[in-house]
């Protein structure tokens, strides 16, 4: 950035040639590039060629008069300094060229230091002023950078297909693009600044967002994705994380919006379907099992044992058929929000000991000791859906059951956690091993292993209990270590329980 000395040009255009002889020589030691005119039309012709950094101008020259020469210069390049270099008799006239934009003057003659010093502060206003110039077009370059990628960002937000909401720590929306305003069905010229509430018209998002904003949710793994409907039928799915500053403070939340519509569309005529084919197939089902049932039973001791072999599988086939449509259905009734719509008073303890006193004879049969284990005070009253809870329970006890070993153990444990009732499904069995644990509430879903190899089943029981707790607002964990046993705790709301949501 700064000139040095040597990289400077002076043009000395004086018509005496000691005074340009001197000079080259002062300055030259100096380390400045030296350039000589002896007239003023040479002296004119040298600026426009060589754009000197400085020019000592003499006022009277042949060809051409210094003032000529000293306006031709301020009008092709203003940052050429100009020193007029003049005699005492016309010091006038060189007050006349500062102003007219002359750097300095120094009268003739002049001493060698005097020369260097009124040179060299020249020199230094030059490297000053380009100094100056270039901090200013690096300020200019930095801002129209910013203003790029700002506006680029900017473009991007603008652009996305996806709705996107941001929001400030008070929760109070900051900016949301064009996709957004659509899909809340805002209306074009809806404008960021109000509290969240008023754009989003799901009162559990709303609310999400504003915990969010507020830094309540720094685990962003932590955050649920979240379904909503709108008047119109239009379903969206929203999902928010923090923004962190570079403190890793909360600065508020960003939220993004889509369209799920579609999904839940092709979702409904896929359960549809799955209804109605098992609806279809439910009876022919049955009336095989039973006929096949009443055959073998009419062929014992008749048949050869090989056929009765043969229908017996036959009979155990159908029966795991009817058992699959009867889950699907089950599963499907779910989907459409079928179940849980009118909850009733329920007593846990009766309907926990009926499900229990029922699958005992399945434990007595492999010689399980199958307990249940009530609290001594009663337990508040549910508001439920039985079926719902019979088919949650029995799925869970049945499979402690098919999945512990011959002489093994099953406790049903309830007791009271907070607002919740707690009931665990403990067992000694095969255990789950971690890699399958997260998987097994998925549908179809089963572990294939040397251990359950001999085991029938249709992977449908575990997401069909997730689905009918999630519609009566239960929860449902497992923890389990391979080959010790597994533990399933459910969680139901002791207040008065939500009714079953609305699906599409
Ligand atoms: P299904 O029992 O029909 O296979 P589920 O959805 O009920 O389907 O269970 C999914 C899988 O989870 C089972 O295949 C089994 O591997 C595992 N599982 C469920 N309950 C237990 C349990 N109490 N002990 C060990 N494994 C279990």
């Amino acid at each position: 950035m700064n000139k040095k000395a040597d990289e400077l040009t002076i043009l000395v255009a004086d018509d005496e040639e000691d005074i340009r002889d001197g000079a080259e020589r002062i300055l030259q030691r100096i380390g400045y590039r030296v350039v000589k005119a002896a007239r003023g039309d040479d002296a004119q012709k040298l600026v426009e060629a060589l754009r000197p950094d400085l020019v000592m101008l003499d006022l009277k020259m042949p060809g051409r008069d210094g003032i000529e020469v000293l306006k031709f210069i301020r009008q092709m390049d203003p940052r050429i300094l100009v020193i007029i270099v003049t005699g005492f008799a016309t010091v006038e006239a060189a007050i006349e060229a500062m102003k007219r934009g002359a750097y300095d003057f120094i009268p003739k003659p002049f001493e060698p230091d005097q020369l260097r010093i009124v040179v060299n502060r020249a020199a230094e206003k030059i490297r000053l002023s380009r100094e100056a110039e270039l901090l200013e077009q690096e300020k200019r370059r930095t801002l129209a950078d910013l203003d790029t990628e700002k506006s680029r960002v900017h473009t991007i937000i603008e652009s996305l297909p996806d709705g996107v909401l941001v929001t400030n720590t008070s929760a109070q929306l900051v900016l949301m693009n064009p996709a957004c305003k659509q899909l809340l069905e805002l209306g074009a010229d809806a404008k960021p600044g109000r509290s969240i509430e008023d754009y989003i018209p799901d009162e559990a998002l709303s609310r999400l967002i504003t915990e969010i904003s507020q830094g309540k949710h720094l685990d962003f793994d932590d955050i649920p994705a979240h379904e909503f409907a709108l008047s119109s039928g239009k379903y969206l799915r929203a999902r928010g994380q923090p923004v962190l500053g570079d403190r890793k403070e909360c600065l508020g939340a960003v939220v993004n919006f889509a369209d799920i519509t579609t999904l839940k569309i092709v979702d409904r005529l896929k359960s549809e379907f799955v209804s109605k084919v098992s609806h279809e197939l439910r009876s022919p089902l049955s009336t095989i099992h039973e006929q096949l049932a009443t055959v073998i039973g009419d062929l014992v001791d008749r048949a050869p044992v090989q056929d009765q072999h043969i229908l017996t599988r036959a009979k155990e086939k159908t029966k795991g058929m009817s058992s699959l449509i009867n889950d699907l259905l089950d599963m499907s009734r779910i989907d459409e929000g079928l179940i849980c719509r009118e909850p009733r008073p329920v007593l846990l303890e009766e309907l926990l000991r009926s499900i229990v006193d029922f699958l005992d004879a399945k434990a007595q049969a492999k010689h399980q000791v199958l307990t249940l284990v009530l609290p001594e005070a009663p337990l508040p009253e549910l508001q439920a859906d039985p079926l719902a809870l019979e088919s949650i329970f029995g799925n869970l006890i049945a499979n402690a059951i098919t999945y512990t070993p011959d002489g093994g153990s099953i406790r049903v444990e309830v007791d009271l956690a907070g607002v919740n009732v707690r009931v665990r499904v403990i067992d000694n069995g095969i255990g789950i091993a971690e890699k399958h644990l997260a998987r097994i509430f998925e549908r179809f879903y089963r572990v294939k292993d040397e251990a359950t190899r001999y085991i029938t089943g249709t992977g449908l029981g575990l997401p069909i209990v997730k689905g009918l707790l999630e519609a009566m607002g239960g929860i449902i964990e497992v923890q389990s270590t391979p080959g010790e046993g597994s533990i399933f705790t459910v969680l139901l709301p002791a207040a008065p329980a939500k009714t079953g949501e609305q699906k599409p």
